[in-house]
């Protein structure tokens, strides 16, 4: 097919595009978004604690410590067991294992990649999910049977968050201080902090003016809204709602809140993309014909189309892996013409990612009765510049009367006020707000984690990192001996987060094994090894670079500012594939090449 066959325009769409981005960019970046914290502080309040548990401040030494008890830090303890490794304590801010969505409970919460790829060691704890995106709660339970399954209960802190840790070189030590008095001590730290787990709230004036009801979806109101994650929210009779957000929490929740509310205004800065949801029970007898190795070859699979590599069979074949059929499709039609260099499939895959969106954009024309409103929920972006949301009532939602989207023409709403939200210079009274304005991601990493580490030279991680991060894998960090990192940056980023984790934690349980069973002190790595690998990070990082800079502002192009992250602060641009090879031959390597292990 040529160009002037094609149902678009490719040079309308990317001036359209380009239009779109260039209306959305700020100067601000990063900085137009609140820190939770003072004023704000009761944002991040636990709503899910019956009480808060008494206990004496600790002094213990334990052999490793891991950091949060989401999917990350169950991985770590997971391996960590599987190594033979008894001695281990998590601590976790929460009341209980699961992370993010110990946190998120908000109504309609449900996994957004398949369930059966998406929830980790599923082969290991025997378990199918009953559902192919199934909902949050069990998501919640499937963590709760891997700490017990791996006796990460044993010895676990909840509802304790570190205040700091330092490494005392004397005693090969890390000490762990929390807000509950604690001073842990720990041959090893494994930090499974979590990528986004720190709210946050837009900065604009007036929130702390606001006389009615308010939260962000990350600390469900229940008390306020009644009702469960499965919708009902009774206590909203009778009341207006404010939503601000229209991102991947927005989109689960907003069908629950239109359903509920007498009245509710959804403002909207920039259209998500919604697509095909078209969820499912498991099959029993599906689940019941798999074979040992099924998880990871379905892993592996879906990681390979979604990173566009075409593989011969699509095992999961949703809204993810259909924009790499798109592809196929459209070097089939091509034939022995077809270019398969990398600018020609670049150039395919534009085409092929075109072809995707104007489909997203019939959709909402097809399913939203009002044009206008129709119009204005149809994003104008490449599918990958922001998360992609799935959904099959979200656009339905806005057909109920009592169902306003405010749409601000990527302005954002201009103000709160002691009694609502305005927005294009109208103010709209309601009740009660709800923030789903999403999580830090573009901040220093200490302040993600709410702690500062300081390592054996007396120098913070923020004060090493001042300049960009600094690592060998995205893992270790040269001064920071027995430190082992669990995050995206300087790895390799996966659709499926839980991918990355799960081969980071095999990584990490390698070493710490290693270091143990060779009666190790300690290990860090060597500053070469380090300062290569930040090299490769960032000359792999120039490959995204023009991408990023093409798509709407966002946290995956640091607010439309990719250029002002530094380079080693991407994720490694070779691709989860590469990165997960790159650990392995590390790994089988056997005499851990850049590490410097002291007895
Ligand atoms: P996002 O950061 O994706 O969305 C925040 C929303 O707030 C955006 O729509 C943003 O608009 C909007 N916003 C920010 N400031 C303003 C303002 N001043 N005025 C109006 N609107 C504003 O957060 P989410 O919580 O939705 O999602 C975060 C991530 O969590 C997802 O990307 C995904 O990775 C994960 N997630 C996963 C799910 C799953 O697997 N089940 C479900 C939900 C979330 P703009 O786009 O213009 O910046």
């Amino acid at each position: 097919m040529t160009a002037t066959d094609l149902p678009f325009d490719p040079d309308a769409l990317r001036a359209k595009y380009r239009a779109e981005r260039d209306k959305r960019v700020r100067l601000d970046g990063n900085e137009q978004y609140l820190e939770v914290a003072g004023d704000y502080s009761d944002f991040v309040d636990d709503p899910y604690i019956e009480s808060v548990l008494e206990r004496s401040p600790l002094d213990d030494d334990t052999e490793v410590i891991v950091i949060g008890g989401g999917f990350g830090g169950l991985l770590a303890g997971a391996r960590l067991r599987d190594a033979g490794i008894s001695d281990i304590r998590l601590i976790e801010k929460g009341g209980d294992f699961g992370g993010t969505w110990y946190w998120n409970r908000y109504p309609g919460a449900m996994c957004d990649v398949e369930s059966y790829v998406y929830l980790p060691l599923l082969e290991e704890l025997d378990y199918v999910p009953t559902e192919k995106y199934v909902h949050a709660a069990e998501i919640l339970e499937h963590s709760r049977a891997i700490g017990a399954h791996y006796d990460l209960y044993d010895n676990a802190c909840f509802q304790t968050e570190v205040t700091g840790m330092r490494w005392d070189d004397d005693e090969a030590r890390w000490i762990v201080s929390t807000n509950r008095g604690d001073e842990m001590r720990a041959k090893f730290v494994v930090m499974a902090n979590g990528p986004l787990h720190r709210p946050k709230l837009p900065g604009i004036d007036g929130i702390t003016d606001y006389t009615g009801h308010t939260f962000h979806t990350s600390r469900w109101d229940y008390h306020y809204t009644g009702g469960g994650p499965h919708g009902d929210l009774t206590g909203l009779r009778g009341k207006r709602v404010g939503i601000i957000g229209t991102g991947a929490t927005a989109v689960q929740c907003v069908p629950h809140l239109g359903e509920s509310a007498d009245e509710l205004y959804v403002f909207q800065r920039t259209p998500s993309s919604i697509d095909v949801r078209n969820n499912r029970p498991t099959d029993p007898d599906w689940a019941a014909s798999l074979e040992p190795g099924w998880q990871t070859e379905r892993m592996q699979n879906f990681n390979a189309l979604v990173s566009g590599q075409p593989q011969p069979v699509d095992l999961v074949d949703d809204g993810w892996t259909d924009i790499i059929g798109k592809l196929l499709v459209r070097i089939q039609r091509e034939g022995a013409d077809a270019d398969l260099s990398p600018e020609g499939i670049a150039a395919s895959m534009e085409l092929a990612d075109f072809e995707k969106m104007e489909e997203i954009r019939r959709r909402a024309q097809e399913i939203v009765d009002d044009p206008d409103t129709a119009e204005a929920l149809k994003p104008w972006y490449r599918q990958f510049c922001k998360r992609p949301c799935f959904h099959d009532d979200y656009l339905d939602t806005f057909n109920r009367p009592s169902v306003s989207l405010v749409d601000t023409d990527g302005r954002g709403i201009d103000r709160i006020t002691a009694g609502g939200v305005v927005a294009n210079g109208v103010e709209y009274e309601v009740d009660c707000i709800v923030f789903a304005t999403g999580f830090e991601v573009g901040t220093d990493y200490s302040r993600r984690a709410g702690y500062e580490v300081t390592g054996r030279l007396g120098r913070t991680l923020t004060e090493k990192w001042a300049d960009g991060m600094e690592t060998l894998h995205g893992i270790v960090s040269h001064e920071f001996p027995n430190l082992f990192i669990m995050s995206p940056g300087q790895a390799g980023f996966t659709v499926s987060f839980p991918h990355l984790l799960g081969e980071q934690a095999t990584h990490i349980a390698y070493i710490i094994d290693h270091a143990l069973a060779n009666d190790v002190d300690s290990v860090e790595v060597e500053p070469d090894a380090e300062a290569a690998w930040v090299q490769q990070v960032i000359d792999k990082s120039r490959v995204s670079l023009p991408f990023l800079e093409s798509c709407t502002p966002g946290y995956y192009n640091n607010e439309g500012q990719p250029e002002k992250r530094a380079a080693q602060n991407s994720t490694y641009g070779g691709g989860s594939i590469e990165y997960f090879q790159i650990l392995a031959d590390w790994r089988a390597d056997g005499s851990l090449p850049g590490l410097q292990l002291t007895r």
